[in-house]
């Protein structure tokens, strides 16, 4: 079954992990369920709080219960503003109607805080290289990096931009986020490191961290730098036209 058959005549899903990242379960409904095979399916929900995989966050995981059934979500994707979650049916199988979503609280929270340690890291290798730096892709599951445009910076660079984030981490810095047009945002920040690669014609939502520029971004951020506990760089990649930065954080 493929994901825009899925999607199709169905409204937009609430996105419930945007509105409150910290958002652990919550009653939702359940507006189409279609089987893969005899144990597993896929569950499309009115409002949801699973992030799906996009923007260099692996997809939540977590449980879909109803009146004798519980859905095992294992991946969520969007399709055209729809979210849909994939998983195994543990006991009955899903139909339309009432529900309840809980998410794996553990591997989010761990999530919210990669993701949030890269935006930083952005921040404070543009302050000490002394210009903006534009990203090309990152990613926040295992094995986590940011990939950056231009030429590889010195080792001695790279470790002075990870020992910044670090002392902003350990004084606490609040992010906050706030909906607007593109126009507003290229308007107030020209500079955000992944202008380049955002989508057209939507409203975004701008994520600031305190003491930084605000960034263009859809996903799921801590409240506050200080829950990052530590950030750890790795040893960077040269490529071609560009280069990543491997990080992981502290248990
Ligand atoms: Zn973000």
């Amino acid at each position: 079954m493929n994901l825009e058959s899925l999607a199709q005549g169905i409204r937009l899903t609430v996105l419930l992990y945007q509105e409150d990242s910290y958002l652990k379960e919550a009653s939702c409904g359940i507006v189409r369920s279609e089987p893969d095979d005899r144990k597993s399916g896929y569950v499309v929900l009115d409002r949801s709080a699973f992030h799906p995989k996009s923007g260099g966050q692996p997809s939540d995981r977590g449980k879909i219960s109803a009146d004798g059934v519980v859905f095992d979500v294992r991946r969520v994707m969007m399709s055209a503003g729809v979210v849909i979650h994939w998983g195994k049916y543990v006991q009955g199988v899903p139909g339309v109607g009432p529900a309840h979503m809980e998410i794996d609280w553990g591997l989010r929270h761990r999530l919210m805080r990669k993701h949030t340690a890269a935006h930083l890291y952005d921040h404070c290798l543009s302050t000490v290289l002394g210009n903006h730096v534009e990203t090309t892709d990152s990613w926040v599951g295992d094995d986590g990096y940011i990939g950056y445009r231009g030429r590889l910076p010195s080792k001695e660079q790279l470790q002075a931009a990870e020992v910044m984030e670090n002392q902003m981490i350990a004084n606490g810095a609040r992010v906050a986020s706030a909906l607007m047009t593109r126009e507003e945002a290229f308007l107030t920040m020209p500079d955000a490191p992944n202008m380049a690669r955002l989508p057209s014609n939507t409203n975004l939502r701008v994520v600031t961290i305190e003491g930084c520029h605000g960034i263009p971004c859809g996903g799921t951020h801590l409240s506050d730098a200080r829950e990052i506990g530590r950030f750890l760089l790795k040893a960077p990649k040269d490529l071609t036209e560009g280069f990543k930065v491997y990080f992981d954080i502290s248990p």
